[in-house]
């Protein structure tokens, strides 16, 4: 028996206290079991796209609850198979009987993913679609579900199908070739296909290039702070979250792990990590393994704050630190400008001064920061005790190159994921052994072979071209009754 030959029936929304909760039938007796269970309308010689009000009953046909049957005949439903979504009242006990109802009718429990497993294997969705419904569900930013939103909508699988079919009606050529080799016909044009092809392999580039961004929206933005010990990580961390998350005291070195929390930023979710500072000489293993952590975060972030100390110069370490930032991954931090003020009443108007894009980059300066690095980074004055600058501070992370684009982005952009990468990077293989092959006059055979290898990859982005190993990892992602 095909898996798609029996019905299945799993809850669609969360099994917790709720005003309502949706208990969804799909496959072909899903009419017939949801009329077993259901007392009203005859569900089975219903019209699609009907809801109907009646109750549900149990196995000894006792009323379990008084629901509401939306009958979606195939293939206009989400699985593309017939469907019945029971509405209940959101008790979990009652989803749970009117479940036990619904498999003692013929039902089975639905494995996670399965109701979009089969709306892939219908052709309702392609794949790339497919992990757009994993990806919306979970999405946890504005920018995240809007890219999302956008795969599920077929934007991906529409540029590369694209590019796929450009490929096909290429390699017809060249096979059509194979055969009139003796007869030295060629039924396409070499320096034509060459520019075809590299083409394509400059769009399978572009998409390529997207996925630092589609790591961005669906794991989120890795912000990490940096800085020597004692310059108010910790303080500026809590500071951000304004919530009391790490440990903040008076001695070097105590933050010895990385802790992690979530901000929104705009339209994106920054993770932000705080980490023990990088004192290169300890005596103590425990903060050295602190330190060891808080360098790979620092390696692996997507974006550093380095913090320095107003109220002292900065030391060589520290400069070297900041001559090393990236500019577009990176905002140089002067923390402590309260003290600073306070220390020094003829720079009590500093507060004010260091507001300003400019005054910070005074002050960095000032306290040894290379002009050229003052220049060429964001800098930003604050005071993880007061709060001051704290606004400013959030708008030019917000502002950082890498950022900048995911943050403020109104319209939906086009991302591939880890699977999606790696498909495309062998269409890219594929395509450039094609180039070789047709700069040095090779066969039709030759190039035909490379042309195909290309076309399987593409394929795979929409799942034209996987295994039941691919789909089971994709699809264990996904929740039950998804
Ligand atoms: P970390 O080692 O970099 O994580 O630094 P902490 O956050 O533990 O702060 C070290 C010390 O600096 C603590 O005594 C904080 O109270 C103090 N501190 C942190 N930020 C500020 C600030 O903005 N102003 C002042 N005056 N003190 C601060």
């Amino acid at each position: 028996m095909s898996a798609l030959a029996d019905t299945i029936v799993a809850p669609a929304t969360p099994v917790a206290p709720a005003g309502l909760a949706i208990v969804r039938v799909s496959g072909p007796a899903a009419l017939r079991i949801a009329a077993r269970l259901f007392e009203g309308a005859p569900l089975e010689t219903s019209e699609s796209h009907r809801a109907h009000h009646g109750w549900v009953r149990d196995a000894g046909g006792r009323r379990l609850d008084e629901v509401m049957a939306l009958v979606l005949r195939a293939p206009r439903s989400f699985t593309g198979e017939d469907t019945v979504e029971f509405t209940c009242h959101g008790n979990p006990l009652l989803v749970e009987d009117l479940m036990a109802a619904a498999v003692h009718a013929g039902a089975r429990v639905a494995e996670p993913g399965e109701f979009t497993r089969r709306a892939f294997l219908n052709g309702r969705l392609d794949l790339s679609q497919a992990e757009a419904v994993a990806d919306l569900i979970a999405a946890e930013s504005a920018a995240g579900r809007r890219a999302a939103l956008e795969q599920l909508r077929g934007a991906l699988s529409a540029r590369v199908e694209g590019l796929r079919a450009q490929l096909l009606r290429l390699l017809a050529d060249i096979e059509a070739s194979i055969d009139f080799v003796e007869e030295d016909l060629e039924f396409f044009d070499r320096p034509a296909a060459r520019a075809e092809t590299d083409a394509v392999l400059q769009a399978v580039e572009q998409l390529l290039a997207t996925a630092a961004d589609g790591q961005l929206l669906r794991a989120g933005v890795r912000v990490s702070l940096a800085g020597a010990p004692n310059v108010g990580k910790s303080s500026l961390f809590n500071r951000l979250l304004e919530s009391p998350r790490s440990i903040v005291t008076e001695f070097p070195g105590t933050t010895r792990d990385v802790v992690r929390e979530t901000l929104r930023l705009g339209a994106l979710t920054v993770a932000l990590e705080d980490t023990a500072g990088l004192r290169t000489e300890t005596p103590d293993p425990v903060e050295r393994l602190g330190i060891e952590r808080s360098r790979r975060s620092h390696a692996e972030a997507d974006v550093v704050l380095q913090l320095l100390d107003a109220t002292r110069p900065a030391s060589a370490d520290e400069c070297a630190a900041v001559a090393a930032l990236d500019a577009a991954a990176a905002v140089v931090v002067l923390n402590k400008i309260d003290a600073h003020a306070a220390a020094d009443d003829a720079a009590a108007d500093d507060a004010a001064a260091f507001a300003t894009l400019d005054g910070a980059r005074a002050a960095l300066v000032q306290r040894g920061v290379a002009a050229q690095d003052a220049g060429r980074l964001a800098c930003v004055a604050v005071s993880a005790t007061t709060g001051a600058n704290i606004p400013a501070l959030l708008e030019s992370l917000a502002h950082v190159g890498r950022l900048r684009r995911l943050s403020l982005q109104n319209d939906a952009l086009v991302t591939i994921n880890a699977r999606h990468r790696e498909a495309l990077l062998r269409a890219r293989a594929a395509l450039l052994e094609f180039a070789a092959d047709a700069v040095h006059s090779g066969p039709p055979e030759l190039l035909a072979a490379g042309l195909r290898g290309a076309v399987l990859a593409l394929g795979e982005v929409s799942g034209e071209q996987v295994t039941e190993d691919v789909l089971d990892s994709i699809f264990a992602r996904f929740c039950l009754g998804k």
